[in-house]
C-alpha cells in the first residue's frame, strides 16, 4: 500500500486549477500519467527570458522583450485580414502592437490612450517599423513583477497550452509534502545534489539555459533517484528469487549424451560456456533467472534444449514459452523431432487450442505424461498444473514483462529460469533492464556461416531489383520482401504490404507470391509460412511480423521498403532471416530519397556489419536509449527523468548503492530504508515493494 505521505502526489491531475475534465485525457497523454506527481515529471526543454528590454534598434527579431511603453493611438482595421494596430511610444522609438481578429472594446480597456504600460512578446521589424504582434503580456507598472519574468516552456501537445502547465505544475509543487533524504549523504554531497523539494523548484523555475542542462545537479539529482528506484526494485526482485530458495538440479547426462550423438554439428565454444553457466546455477540451491543473450543465428535453441534435458533427466518437467503463436510452433517444430528421438515426450499449448484438445494437452501436463511443453503465454494460465515444472526457458523476454516472469516461476514450486533474447541489447542496457540479472552471451556463430551481402539503393531502382529477384527467383531462390512501416497505422502497413503483393502476384504469378501480416489467423499464417518454407510460394511479401526468429534456412534473398523507416536493431532482425543455409544471401535496403544524414549513417553500418552488438551500440549513440529500448515494444520500463545517453554514469553508480543498500539493509527498515521505500512508491516501483514485503 501507498504510503500516506505520498497521498497528495497521486491525487489525479483534475484536482488541480485548471485542469478539468475536458482536458486531463490531452494532458494525461502528454504526459504519461494522470497523477499529480507525473506532472512534475514533466521537465521544461526551455525557457522564455522576458527581463531584457534593450533599445528597440538592438532587438533581434523574432527575440523575445518586455518594453516600457506610452499609447499613443489606436488605429483599427476595417479590413479582416488586416491587424487593428496600437501605436506606442517608447525611449527608443515607436511599438506597433497589433491585433488579428481584434476585439476593439477589451483593447482599449487594455491600452488605453496615454497611459504607460508594459508589454512583453516576440518583436519584428519590417517595413521601418518595430511591431509586436500579439503581445504575450500586457499590464501596468504595478504587474511588472509578474510580466517581466524568465518562465519555463514545456513539451506542449494540441490542446494543451504552456499557461496550463505552467499553472497545474505550480500547483503540483504546492503539492510535494516534506520527503525524508533516501540519499547517502557523502554521495549527495560529492554531487551537490539538492534536496527533492530545492531540485524540483529549481528544474521548474529555471533561470537561465544552464538551469535546464542535463548535467545540472537538480536535474542529475532527480535522474539518480529514478535510476536508484529501478535498480532497487530490480535488486529486490532479485534477491527475492534468491532467497525463494530452487531446488539442486542436475541430470545424469544420459538424454544430453543422446541428444548431442543426434546432433548434425558440435556444439560453439559460446554455447559450451553458456551451457557452464545455467548448469551450475541449475545445481546451485537459489534459484536461477539468467539471461542467455544471442544474435540470430547464434544458436540459442539448442542450447534452451540441453538445459531443458537437464531438468527432464531428474524426472521434472520443462517448458520453453515464445512470444507469439508463429514461434512457439516453430520452437515446437525444431524441438519435438529431437525429442522424440530421444524418447522424451513433448507438447505444444498455445492460444488456439480449445476444447477437448487443449484439456488433453491440460492433462498431460499435470500428470507428467509430457516432459516437455512449449508454447506461448498460455502456458502460464490459470487453468495450467504441472506435475512438477522445474525449469522455464522464457524466449525473447523482451516482449514479456517482469509481471509474466513472475507468475511463470509460481507455476512450479522452485521454477529456474532463463530468458533467451536475440535483441543484442548493448551492455548499459542490460544493466537497466536485468539489473544484475546473471547474463551468457553467446558471441561467436556457428561455423560456416555466410556473410550476408548487403546493398543500399534508392527506391527508384525498384524496377531493377524485381528484375533480380526473378533471376533469383528461376534459379530456386526463396525471397523475403519486407513491406514499410507506416507511423502508427497497422492498417496502412497492410495496405503497403497488399499492394506490393499485387504487383509482386502480377509479375510473377499469383501462386508463386504470398502474403503474411500481423491481422492474418494464425492458421492463416502457418499455412503461408508453410508454403513459403517447404511449398510452391517463392517470394513472401510480409509486414514486419517475420521479425523475431522465423527459420526458413531456404530464404537467400530479402528485399526491405523504405528501410530509412526501421530501427536499426529491427533491420538486423529482420536481416537475420536470411544467410541461415548453406548458400550465400543477399539483403536489398530500398530508402526514399534523399536521406538524412542519420539515416544515411544508420544504412552504412547495415551495410559494414552483421555483428548485432556493433549495431545495437551504434543505435544508442545515433537514438538514444529511450528508442532503442522503445517501451510499447520492450516492456521495459522507460525512464521519465534520467537519460542514458546523458546520465549513463549515474546507472553504475546506482547499482552499486542499490546493491549495498541491501546488503546493509536487506529489509529496508532502517530509517535510510523506509526513505527508500518511499522512493520506490514515488517512482511506482510498488510491485518491487509488495513483493519483497510479501515475504
Ligand atoms: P537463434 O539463436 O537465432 O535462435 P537457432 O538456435 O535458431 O539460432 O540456430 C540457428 C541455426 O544454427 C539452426 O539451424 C541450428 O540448427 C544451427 N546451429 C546451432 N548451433 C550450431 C552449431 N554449434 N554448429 C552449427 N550449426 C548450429
Ligand atoms: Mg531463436
Amino acid at each position: 500500500m501507498r504510503p500516506e505521505i505520498l497521498f497528495p502526489l497521486f491525487a489525479e491531475i483534475d484536482s488541480l486549477p485548471g485542469i478539468g475534465p475536458r482536458l486531463k485525457p490531452l494532458v494525461v497523454r502528454l504526459i504519461g500519467g494522470e497523477h499529480v506527481a507525473d506532472l512534475l515529471w514533466h521537465l521544461p526543454s526551455s525557457l522564455i527570458d522576458r527581463r531584457f528590454s534593450p533599445p528597440l534598434s538592438e532587438t533581434i527579431d523574432g527575440s523575445i522583450v518586455t518594453q516600457d511603453v506610452i499609447v499613443e493611438r489606436h488605429e483599427p482595421s476595417s479590413d479582416r485580414r488586416r491587424p487593428y494596430r496600437v501605436i506606442c511610444r517608447t525611449d527608443s522609438g515607436f511599438l506597433v502592437l497589433a491585433f488579428f481578429n481584434a476585439r476593439p472594446k477589451y483593447l482599449g480597456d487594455m491600452l488605453p490612450v496615454g497611459e504607460k504600460r508594459i508589454v512583453s512578446g516576440k518583436i519584428d521589424h519590417f517595413r521601418g517599423e518595430y511591431q509586436i504582434t500579439h503581445p504575450d503580456r500586457i499590464g501596468t507598472e504595478a504587474e511588472r513583477a509578474q510580466i517581466q519574468t524568465v518562465e519555463p516552456v514545456y513539451p506542449m501537445s494540441a490542446g494543451v497550452t504552456g499557461k496550463t502547465l505552467i499553472k497545474a505544475i505550480a500547483a503540483a509543487l504546492d503539492h510535494l509534502p516534506d520527503l525524508p533524504e533516501w540519499h547517502d549523504a557523502a554521495l549527495q554531497k560529492r554531487h551537490q545534489w539538492p534536496d527533492i523539494r530545492t531540485a524540483l523548484y529549481q528544474i521548474h523555475h529555471p533561470q537561465d539555459e544552464g538551469d535546464l542542462s542535463p548535467d545540472h545537479p537538480a536535474r542529475r539529482r532527480l535522474a539518480y533517484d529514478e535510476l536508484l528506484a529501478n535498480q532497487l526494485a530490480l535488486a529486490l526482485i532479485r534477491a527475492k528469487m534468491r532467497t525463494l530458495g530452487g531446488r539442486s538440479i542436475a541430470g545424469d547426462g544420459r538424454l544430453r549424451a543422446q541428444l548431442t550423438h543426434h546432433l548434425p554439428f558440435a556444439l560453439t565454444n559460446a554455447q559450451n560456456r553458456a551451457l557452464g553457466d545455467i548448469y551450475a546455477d541449475m545445481q546451485g540451491s537459489g534459484r536461477m533467472l539468467r539471461l542467455l543473450q544471442g544474435d540470430v543465428g547464434s544458436g540459442k535453441t539448442v542450447v534452451a534444449l540441453m538445459a531443458m534435458l537437464n531438468a527432464v533427466e531428474t524426472g521434472r518437467q520443462a517448458v520453453l514459452m515464445a512470444p507469439t503463436e508463429i514461434l512457439a510452433r516453430q520452437h515446437y517444430e525444431t524441438i519435438a523431432p529431437m525429442l522424440e528421438k530421444i524418447g522424451v515426450t513433448c507438447t505444444l499449448l498455445t492460444g488456439r487450442d480449445k476444447g477437448k484438445a487443449r484439456q488433453a494437452v491440460l492433462d498431460g501436463l499435470a500428470n507428467g505424461d509430457f516432459a516437455v511443453a512449449v508454447g506461448t503465454h498460455a502456458l502460464f494460465q490459470e487453468a495450467v498444473a504441472f506435475q512438477d515444472l522445474a525449469f522455464a526457458v522464457v524466449d525473447e523476454q523482451h516482449r514479456f514483462g517482469v509481471h509474466q516472469r513472475l507468475m511463470l516461476a509460481a507455476k512450479g514450486t522452485a521454477v529456474d529460469v532463463l530468458v533467451m533474447t536475440a535483441t543484442p541489447i548493448p551492455r548499459t542496457l542490460t544493466l537497466t533492464a536485468f539489473g544484475d540479472m546473471e547474463v551468457s552471451r553467446l558471441d561467436e556463430k556457428p561455423p560456416g556461416r555466410k556473410p550476408v551481402d548487403t546493398r543500399v539503393l534508392p527506391a527508384d531502382k525498384v524496377e531493377d531489383v524485381i528484375s533480380g529477384i526473378g533471376r533469383a527467383m528461376r534459379k530456386g531462390a526463396k525471397i523475403y520482401w519486407v513491406c514499410p512501416l507506416v507511423e502508427d497505422s497497422e492498417v496502412l502497413d497492410l495496405q503497403a504490404a497488399e499492394e506490393r503483393h499485387r504487383i509482386l502476384a502480377d509479375i510473377f504469378g499469383a501462386d508463386r507470391v504470398g502474403l503474411i501480416h500481423g491481422k492474418m489467423k494464425g492458421k492463416d499464417k502457418d499455412a503461408v509460412m508453410e508454403r513459403f518454407a517447404h511449398g510452391d510460394l517463392s517470394i513472401l511479401v510480409a509486414t514486419t511480423v517475420i521479425e523475431v526468429g522465423v527459420n526458413v534456412p531456404a530464404a537467400t534473398v530479402m528485399v526491405i521498403e523504405h528501410a530509412e523507416r526501421f530501427g536499426l536493431a529491427q533491420l538486423h532482425q529482420l536481416r537475420g532471416r536470411i544467410g541461415r543455409g548453406d548458400a550465400a544471401s543477399t539483403c536489398l535496403l530500398l530508402y526514399a530519397a534523399p536521406l538524412g544524414q542519420i539515416s544515411t549513417a544508420r544504412l552504412k553500418i547495415m551495410r559494414e556489419t552483421e555483428d548485432g552488438f556493433i549495431i545495437a551500440e551504434e543505435d544508442l549513440r545515433l537514438r538514444g536509449a529511450g528508442e532503442v529500448l522503445g517501451t510499447r515494444q520492450s516492456g521495459l520500463q522507460a525512464y521519465r527523468l534520467a537519460s542514458l545517453d546523458l546520465h549513463g554514469d549515474l546507472l553504475a553508480i546506482a547499482r552499486d548503492d542499490a546493491k549495498l543498500i541491501l546488503g546493509r539493509d536487506p529489509d529496508l527498515k532502517t530509517q535510510r530504508g523506509e526513505a527508500l521505500r518511499l522512493l520506490l512508491y514515488l517512482f511506482e516501483r510498488d510491485e518491487a515493494v509488495r513483493y519483497f514485503r510479501s515475504g
